[in-house]
Formats: structure tokens, sequence, C-alpha cells
């Protein structure tokens, strides 16, 4: 599996292995890098078709973990778990417990929290053996659903690309069309109803749909339509890889500012919508409002300071538009410089 070669590949760092035969746990805790704090990363529970597949997911997500807290001024650093789902019956609350154990062992160098396949429940049998989880319920002393946090910080980030792309400083009338309104989308639909945009939804769940073409005023848009309307900002809040070479030939967006995870297909993607002349928010830098709100359950949570830091991706973005229009660099690669520089200074 050459999981040194891979390691070394991704800058690592540390991977952790455990194997609880009880409860049939199999385990990994990658921690890519902890020059700016405890590597914080959410926990996966899926099934995975080999066990190569596994490492790959944890080692690739770790290390955007890294770059998601160093560019949002995080004292974090990026870890990330994942953990097999087992084929047939299991005892869950046996199985996140022994994971609770082993997060334990590891002395807090490496934080958990929710992320696919699990649930605030989860994180709360976790807690039961380790204080090194976040994404507790709020009767608990936890933040709860970080949606409306990230969706804060995709408004920020859309405000920003605002004030680059089209000069303006306020959002009233700025056409955006969001692709998947499920929890952040719903969020994001609501701050940018607030602020006068006008919405264009589409969702594959037509409950959701429903629900924000009745709150929101939002037009409902055909699946098929969404990418290639005529829009000021594309905001893609459902899966990964919505700007693909099928997308791009559609998209009619000056602006790409989403939610969703690994937006890009392929970096080269992302070189070309730079030289069409589309601003493209970096995911991992406009997403981190909830990652801002988990990191403040870590210390004790506090409502207002996670507000106050997720309102302050306006100007990480600000500075991504700036910096790229100043070199021509297209933003993907200013976002993961920008990055670099702050691990660089904090080994220095
Ligand atoms: P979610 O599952 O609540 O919402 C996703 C929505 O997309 C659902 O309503 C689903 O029906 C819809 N959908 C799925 N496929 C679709 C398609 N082909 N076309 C249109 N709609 C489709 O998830 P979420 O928590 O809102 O997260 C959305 C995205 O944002 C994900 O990529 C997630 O990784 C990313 N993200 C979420 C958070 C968070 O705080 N929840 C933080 C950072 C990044």
């Amino acid at each position: 599996m050459d999981l040194f070669k891979r390691m070394g590949e991704h800058g690592y760092g540390e991977t952790h292995v455990c194997v609880d035969k009880a409860s049939g746990l199999r385990a990994i805790i990658a921690i890519h890098d902890s020059t700016l704090g405890p590597a914080l990363g959410g926990c996966r529970f899926v099934h995975y078709a080999t066990e190569s597949d596994a490492f790959t997911d944890a080692l690739r997500l770790a290390r955007g973990m890294t770059y998601k807290a160093a560019i949002t001024g995080l004292a974090l650093g990026g870890g990330k778990s994942v953990l097999l789902k087992p084929e047939g019956d299991f005892d869950r609350v046996a199985l996140f417990t022994a994971f609770g154990r082993f997060v334990d062992g590891l002395g807090g160098r490496y934080i958990t929290a929710e992320d696919s396949g699990t649930s605030p429940s989860d994180m709360a049998v976790i807690r039961a053996q380790t204080k090194h989880v976040t994404g507790v319920a709020p009767s608990q002393g936890g933040s709860g659903d970080p949606s409306p946090f990230t969706a804060l910080g995709v408004r920020r980030g859309i405000e920003a690309a605002a004030k680059h792309k089209f000069g303006r400083s306020d959002l009233q009338g700025l056409k955006v069309s969001v692709q998947g309104v499920g929890h952040v989308g719903y969020y994001l639909c609501k701050e940018l109803h607030a602020l006068g945009a006008q919405l264009f939804v589409a969702d594959i769940d037509d409950a959701k749909v429903e629900t924000a073409v009745r709150d929101f005023g939002a037009t409902r848009v055909a699946l098929k339509d969404v990418v290639g309307l005529d829009v000021d900002v594309y905001a893609p809040c459902a899966l990964g890889g919505a700007i693909n070479d099928d997308t791009l030939s559609a998209l009619r967006a000056h602006v790409v500012a989403g939610a969703a995870n690994n937006q890009l297909w392929e970096t080269r993607h992302g070189d070309e919508l730079h030289k069409r002349g589309v601003l493209y928010a970096p995911d991992y830098a406009i997403n981190a409002g909830g990652l801002v709100n988990v990191a403040q359950e870590a210390k004790g949570y506090d409502e207002p300071k996670a507000t106050a830091k997720t309102l302050q991706i306006f100007d990480t973005m600000d500075e991504i538009f700036t910096r790229s229009t100043a070199t021509g660099v297209p933003t993907y690669r200013v976002a993961d410089a920008m990055a670099e520089e702050r691990l660089v200074n904090a080994r220095m």
C-alpha cells in the first residue's frame, strides 16, 4: 500500500491505526500537521471498497484541514479520522466507545468532530470516553449544528466576491443560484434573502426546494439547468466536483462561491475558471465557518466569538482576490500559498 510513500507525498505527519476486537472497530487517525495547534477534524464513518481507499481518504482530508485552519487564522492543526463501517450488524455504541478511547489515547493531539456518517449522538458517546471531541449538542455544552456558521462565512465570501467582481458593497438584487438547499444551502438562502439577493434553487429533494421557495421567495430551477443559469453567482452547496469539464462549458455566472468541499474536479478547472474571468472563491477558505464554530467549542464555547471570527472570512477572501488580481495567479493557488505562508512563519 506504500503508506510511508503516500504520507511523504502529502507532507505528513503521523497516522495512527486502531483495531478493537470486541467492538469490531477499525479506525485510522491521520494527523497531517500540528504546527499551529492540536489537529482538529471530523470522523467519517462510511463503507470503503478497500483499506487503501480508507487511508487515502484520511490522508487527503486531514491535509485539507491543515490548510483550512491555517488560512482561517485558527490555532489548529489538520487531522481527520476514518472508521471503516463494518459489513452486516454491529453495535454502534460499542464501536464509538472504542473510538473515544482511541482518541483519548492521543492525549489531545487530535480532536474529533462530526463528519459524513456520524451524528451528535455519536459525539456524545465519544464524549463519555474523552474530552477531545467537538460537535456535541448545546445541552451538553457543545456548539450544535455548524451549518449556520458555514452559511454565514459563505455569505461573507460572496460579499467579498461582489466587491471585487462587481464593485458592490451590497447584495441587493444580486442573482444567486444555490445548488443544494440542505443544511448549509438553506441557511445560505436565509442570509442572502435578508440582504435582498434574488435566489434560484435546485435540489434532488423536492421538499427542500419547496421550503426555500416558501421561506425566501426563491425561484425553483430544474437540476439540469442550475449551473447554466444567467446569474451573478453560482453557489455549489451539494456535492464535490461541481466544477468539471461538463459544467464549465455550461457555466454563465461570473462568480463561483459556495459551501461544497472539493468543488474543483481537478486543479486545472481552477485554472480554466481564472482564464475565463470567473472569480472562484476557494472552497476550504469560504466554507470554514463551521470549523471556526467547533474550534470555539474546543476552548469553551463562546458563540459571539465564533460569530465575530466567522465574519472575518470576508477579510480572508478579500485578500485572496486582491492577491490574485495583483499577481494573475488563480485564486485556488493563492489560497494554498497563503495557508503555506502561515505554516512556514509559525515554524520559524
Ligand atoms: P446536506 O446533506 O445537508 O445538504 C446537501 C444537499 O444537496 C441536500 O439537500 C441534497 O439533497 C442536495 N443534493 C445532493 N445531490 C444533489 C445534486 N446533484 N443536485 C442538487 N442538490 C443535490 O449537506 P450540508 O451539510 O448542507 O453540506 C453541503 C456541502 O457543504 C457539502 O459538500 C459539505 O461537505 C460542505 N460543507 C458543509 C459544512 C457544514 O457545516 N455542514 C461545512 C463545510 C463544508
